[in-house]
């Protein structure tokens, strides 16, 4: 009945203008997990290899996310590494090792198949259509893609987008999707093409949703000290569907609430390296932020 996640569980390396750090936990569904946990049950799905520690699985556990979808595979888990520029806003990624995950089947324990909420983090297409697949009737479906995917796999994902209700892309993506420069002409494009709603990531500039009934742009927050953006995104998803699951109201007022939520959530994401800052904090101190955030915008 809960709020599902189905992506990467990772060690990154990360290269920040100021530091440099190795064997980071990451991964498209741990971040997307705590940030989701302060407002719903979180049933999590991915694979690891023999070499992820069961003690980073009991940490998940500790904060309240059901792991028993996490398969043990035999190899390696994910890796990632990436360098992020002087300005924060431009990152390059220096490695992606799949391991595991290049064989990643998901399959779902039957008590997740009846999730009401499904985000599918960033896989490949067809991997998140097998996922999509198990689930029996989700009331709201929500993807992540990336460049590697629109290049490649363009066709699965064409067939994806018919399936989904939400779709989060950055500004890049949401071009290369459609060809077109506007952004809400490419926003109109996509919504032709499946979901009822996109999210596009505009980084430390914010984000937008545009939907056929509802538009809304929020700034980020404006943190002071970044230590590291890994997980910005898929920490925002979190929060996002996290209140609308917790919510269980989609209409376009909570959609807006969503929004805040998410780049809240983000914004504690930012403040640490992997999930460090989001496995400390507490809901009373992300309540605060929503409320300092709420009257920033307010005329
Ligand atoms: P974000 O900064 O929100 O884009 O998320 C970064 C996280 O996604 C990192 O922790 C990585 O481990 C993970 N990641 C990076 N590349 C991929 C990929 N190709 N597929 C799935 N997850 C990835």
């Amino acid at each position: 009945m809960g709020l599902l996640v189905v992506g990467t569980l990772a060690f990154d390396a990360i290269e920040t203008p100021f530091e440099r750090r190795t064997e980071v936990l990451g991964g498209s569904a741990t971040h997307f997990a705590h940030a989701a946990r302060f407002f719903a049950p979180v049933e999590l799905v991915g694979v690891v290899g023999t070499d992820f520690p069961d003690q980073a699985l009991r940490a998940l556990e500790q904060r309240g996310i059901d792991v028993r979808g996490v398969e043990i595979a035999p190899g390696k888990t994910f890796r990632w590494s990436g360098r992020y520029e002087a300005d924060w806003n431009t990152r390059v990624t220096l490695a992606t090792e799949l391991n595991v995950f290049e064989r990643f089947d998901p399959k779902l324990p039957e008590a997740y198949r009846s999730a009401r909420y499904l985000f599918l983090a960033n896989a490949e297409p067809c991997v998140q259509m097998k996922a999509l697949e198990q689930v029996t009737a989700p009331e709201l479906v929500v993807a992540d893609t990336m460049n590697l995917w629109i290049d490649i796999r363009l066709k699965d994902l064409e067939e994806l987008l018919q399936r989904i209700d939400g779709l989060v892309v950055n500004e890049e993506e949401a071009r290369m999707l459609t060809g077109k420069r506007n952004l809400f002409q490419a926003a109109r494009a996509l919504l032709e093409r499946g979901p009822e709603f996109l999210i596009v990531k505009k980084g430390e500039h914010g984000a937008f949703l545009i939907g056929r009934d509802v538009r809304f742009a929020l700034p980020a927050y404006p943190v002071e000290e970044v230590v590291d953006p890994t997980g910005a995104g898929d920490s925002f998803a979190g929060g996002f569907m996290g209140y609308l699951a917790g919510a269980k109201d989609l209409r376009p007022g909570s959609l807006r609430r969503a929004m805040l939520y998410g780049t809240v959530t983000a914004s504690f994401c930012v403040e640490g390296f992997g999930v460090e800052a989001l496995e400390r904090l507490e809901k009373p101190r992300l309540e605060a932020r929503f409320q300092e955030l709420a009257s920033l915008v307010t005329p």
